[in-house]
């Protein structure tokens, strides 16, 4: 899949570093016409709220875990729909933790055993210290089953 442009990196990279000790999450939705930009929405991580109210369920808090807005992503699902416009990458920061795909991350973005979004990339920062220290791509690999690290 293609690469995200600097500027959204950065605007993810700052992303991460706000919500620090926490997990930050939000996607990157391609564009329509050839002079549009791709259009990157900072998702609320509601974690802590659900492992407050029932942290038998959610057992993370959102140092370890992220779960987005259900109402901010059904509006942004709406616009992809509507303007039939492409996932291009959902991201999310691992604090503390490196750039790896977590058993918990593949289960959020399968249903079934398949990919909710089989054309989009998955994006994880890793954030020691609020620095940035590592990120890494995952595309899912229909052969295999499996999110993939992206070469490079
Ligand atoms: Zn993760």
């Amino acid at each position: 899949m293609s690469p995200l442009a600097k500027e959204q990196l950065d605007e993810i990279h700052r992303h991460a570093v706000e919500e620090y000790p926490f997990e930050c999450c939000g996607i990157v939705i391609g564009k329509v016409g050839q002079n549009d930009q791709d259009i990157l929405f900072r998702c609320t991580n509601i974690q802590n709220k659900l492992h407050e109210k029932d942290p038998e369920t959610f057992v993370r808090d959102a140092r370890t875990a992220y779960n987005i807005d259900p109402m901010e992503l059904m509006k942004i699902l709406k616009e992809v729909e509507s303007k039939q416009l492409p996932i291009k990458v959902f991201y999310h920061s691992h604090p503390e933790h490196d750039a790896y795909f977590s058993e918990e991350d593949s289960r959020m973005a399968l249903f079934d055993g398949e990919p909710n979004y089989p054309e989009a990339s998955y994006l994880v920062v890793s954030v020691y210290d609020k620095k940035i220290r590592d990120q890494a791509m995952f595309n899912w690999n229909p052969e295999a089953k499996t999110f993939d690290r992206a070469p490079g």
